[in-house]
């Protein structure tokens, strides 16, 4: 079916007293970001619905994309007819051919907001119910969950024909949470984290430490193209990737082998919280899942967490690896975390890093470090790109190097 128009419900935003307008014109914005390639999609964004006309552009293209904008609770795509009932019969018969299968209920659900046409809404609702007995004359009425439901919309423009409800993928429009650095990995938790941190409204910047020539550039490329997965929930993503060879080389130089992983962290946690003051971000984002590996227990993060007063949200901090795997598989960012190149961690991490370090220990190791200075060649070699989505022919392509 080749839609003229999409009408979105809003989500949880309706709710939102004076913040409403803030919440339906970043929602407004998001649309159109994701909306770039179809230029000649106009958007109107009123207080209880939006309206996209989709002015000859492909629905088939639009609807996918439509489905990741967090802030849609659903979204009806309709089509639009002239407005004369011989014109609305006809494009209800072309419906009722196409979805119905035997057995179904069908009702017709008529408004007229136009009231200077010529039938009232139960006039139409007859009128248009005995062209879809003439096709199907077999076919049950039920007023109460049927399984086609065709709604007609009279407006002043034309009669508009929907039958369909798709569902959003709800939450809070991206952007008006404020925003938060992502600490990305290639792993499967940290970009479940950063899609419900984002699912919340937060607009996120992924940060990512990479560590050449122990980490490859297939290694940094997983992290950017898992990025690219999560990027069209908000638009597009900034992608921040900070040099870390230096600082892992040192601190493999001068800190004994429990501690490792705990001092690697707060170096990871100095730089981000630097990055996120730098960038104007609220708070910090991470993969951490409770008593997951070495360095999530209660007692690393304690150690860890010692070097920030910022917020650090922790999505997926008491979710089972399997409720966080159901995730990844459904923003289809498993398949990809799963490929093993090697992180930054795990090729410096000892084969049994302490579970409880202790912070004192931490604190005096890392005295043997100069983190001012290491910290200052990190930040002056960020390389900052903005990623979107893949597009199937660029992933075809990369399958094929
Ligand atoms: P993930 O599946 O997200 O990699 P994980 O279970 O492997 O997590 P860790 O390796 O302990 O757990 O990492 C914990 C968190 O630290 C990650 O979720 C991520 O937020 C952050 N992190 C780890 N490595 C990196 C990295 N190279 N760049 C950025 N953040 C990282
Ligand atoms: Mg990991």
């Amino acid at each position: 079916m080749n839609y003229t128009e999409v009408m979105v419900r809003y989500g949880e935003l309706s709710t939102k007293g004076k913040n409403r307008k803030t919440f339906i014109s970043q929602l407004a914005q998001n649309v159109k970001r994701t909306l770039g390639d179809f230029p000649a999609v106009k958007i109107h964004a009123d207080r209880d619905r939006m309206h996209l006309l989709l002015n000859g552009e492909d629905s088939s293209l639009i609807i996918p994309k439509l489905e990741k904008v967090f802030g849609i609770q659903n979204f009806s795509p309709s089509i639009r007819v002239e407005k004369t009932l011989p014109a609305i019969r006809e494009m209800v018969q072309t419906i009722i051919k196409e979805v119905y299968q035997p057995g179904q209920s069908f009702k017709i659900t008529s408004k007229r907001s136009d009231h200077d046409f010529e039938l009232d809404s139960n006039e139409l609702n007859r009128e248009l119910g005995g062209a879809v007995f003439e096709v199907f004359p077999e076919i049950a009425v039920q007023m109460k969950k049927p399984d086609i439901n065709i709604r007609i919309e009279i407006r002043k423009e034309g009669a508009y024909l929907s039958y369909e409800t798709i569902r959003g993928a709800g939450g809070l429009p991206v952007g008006t949470g404020g925003r938060g650095m992502l600490m990305l990995s290639g792993g499967i938790d940290s970009p479940v984290a950063g899609y419900l941190a984002m699912k919340r409204g937060v607009e996120v910047e992924a940060v990512h430490f990479a560590s050449p020539p122990y980490t490859s550039e297939q290694a940094l490329q997983k992290a950017k193209d898992l990025a690219a997965k999560i990027a069209p929930y908000g638009g597009s993503m900034q992608f921040i990737e900070v040099p870390f060879t230096e600082i892992q080389e040192e601190i493999k130089r001068v800190v004994p082998e429990g501690y490792l992983m705990t001092v690697t962290r707060r170096m990871m946690l100095r730089l981000t919280d630097a990055i996120r003051e730098e960038r104007k971000g609220l708070v910090i984002i991470n993969g951490e899942s409770l008593g997951q590996v070495a360095s999530q227990t209660l007692q690393s993060m304690v150690a860890i967490n010692e070097v920030t007063t910022t917020p650090i949200i922790r999505p997926v901090v008491s979710m089972d690896k399997g409720e966080i795997i159901e995730i990844a598989e459904k923003i289809d960012t498993f398949e990809l975390a799963i490929q093993p190149f090697e992180d930054c961690c795990t090729i410096f991490a000892p084969p049994q890093p302490k579970t409880r370090p202790k912070l004192e220990k931490a604190q005096s190791f890392e005295a043997r470090l100069d983190i001012e200075g290491l910290m200052a060649r990190a930040m002056a070699g960020l390389k900052v790109s903005e990623i979107t989505e893949i597009s199937e022919q660029e992933e075809e392509f990369s399958d094929l190097l």
